[in-house]
């Protein structure tokens, strides 16, 4: 019989070679052998550190040597000589240079009231997996603020508040918090009788607490970190952004000191304001009152007002 031209010759798996390579030293778990470790947030939030990559360093060093690592792949081996690693991490990061630090991943079982997650969801590079109120019953767990932190509208910042509101504002507020809280009571009642979970659950408000374990790399985390550390974010987000910085830097101590050196602590000036300091002025040249009210908080910080 003539052999089919077109047949594809049968070819019998061949196992690959794998080759490993063994540390020289002992290795050492950036967790130190914990299985999570974590901090309460709010009256009933928390932030809890669950994994991180790498798990394991040689002995003596923590996870800041995987940015290293990556780095020297793109300077060569010879950047040892020239920087030591903080130096490299610092250099790294001042100059923008982000890669290295996707190196690093950090896992986090985190517990945040529902409007303070649709702020944190806004994150878009972590990878999220929310706790369903499809699925399961949303436990009652509401937040409410302590009395000093019922806060009155901001009159220069049209996002923010800032001096605590008067008693009887503060009394109302509660009241109500209180009220919305009572909803959820007829929700159970709801659902038992056996109306749809995704449906009994609409009206519980943005108090409820969700949940969710939120992965993300070194990188994104520093971004999201500066953003919500500032002081211009919600009082209850920062609270979070606090907790994971104070989870990570154990674990990369030499990229969070650089963090707090050249991003966290550091002073951005615009062309403008530039000028404005050049010619020893205390207003900026411009007609924008918000970029005025902007730099004499940036005088402030500088020293200069
Ligand atoms: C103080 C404050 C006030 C805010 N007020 C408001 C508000 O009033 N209304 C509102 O809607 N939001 C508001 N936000 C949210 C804000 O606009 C951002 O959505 C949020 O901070 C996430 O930032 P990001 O997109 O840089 O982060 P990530 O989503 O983590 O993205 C990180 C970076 O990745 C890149 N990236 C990610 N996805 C994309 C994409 N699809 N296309 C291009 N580049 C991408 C960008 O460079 C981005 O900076 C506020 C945030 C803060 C901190």
């Amino acid at each position: 019989m003539t052999p089919d031209p077109n047949a594809i010759a049968e070819t019998k798996p061949v196992a690959p070679e794998v080759r490993s390579v063994r540390p020289e030293g002992a290795m050492v778990d950036v967790m130190g052998g914990d299985l999570r470790r974590e901090i309460k947030v709010l009256d009933h939030g928390l932030v809890a550190l669950v994994d991180a990559m790498p798990r394991l360093v040689p002995e003596g060093q923590t996870a800041d040597q995987a940015i290293v690592q990556a780095a020297r792949v793109s300077y060569g081996a010879g950047t040892k000589r020239v920087n030591e690693d903080r130096g490299l991490i610092r250099y790294l990061l001042r100059h923008r240079h982000t890669t290295p630090f996707e190196m690093v991943e950090f896992k986090f079982h985190c517990a945040m009231p529902i409007f303070v997650a649709r702020q944190w969801i806004r994150h878009r590079t972590a990878n999220v997996n929310e706790y369903s109120g499809r699925y399961s019953i949303m436990p009652d767990r509401f937040y409410r603020p302590s009395a000093e932190n019922v806060r009155q509208q901001s009159s220069s910042n049209r996002q923010g508040g800032e001096e605590q509101a008067d008693q009887s504002t503060a009394d109302r507020f509660l009241a109500l918090l209180e009220r919305t809280e009572r909803m959820h009571a007829e929700y159970l009642e709801l659902t038992e009788k056996g109306l749809a979970r995704e449906l009994a659950r609409i009206p519980l408000p943005q108090s409820l607490y969700t949940e969710w374990y939120w992965k993300i790399d070194l990188h994104n985390l520093l971004h999201f970190l500066s953003l919500r550390l500032d002081p211009h974010a919600q009082m209850e987000i920062r609270v979070y952004a606090q907790a994971m910085l104070d989870l990570i830097e154990p674990i990369v101590p030499v990229t969070v000191e650089a963090f707090r050196d050249y991003r966290s602590g550091a002073v951005a000036l615009t062309r403008l304001e530039v000028e404005a300091m050049r010619s020893g002025k205390a207003e900026l040249d411009t007609e924008n009152k918000r970029e005025q009210a902007e730099w004499r908080e940036k005088r402030e910080k500088l020293g200069l007002a």
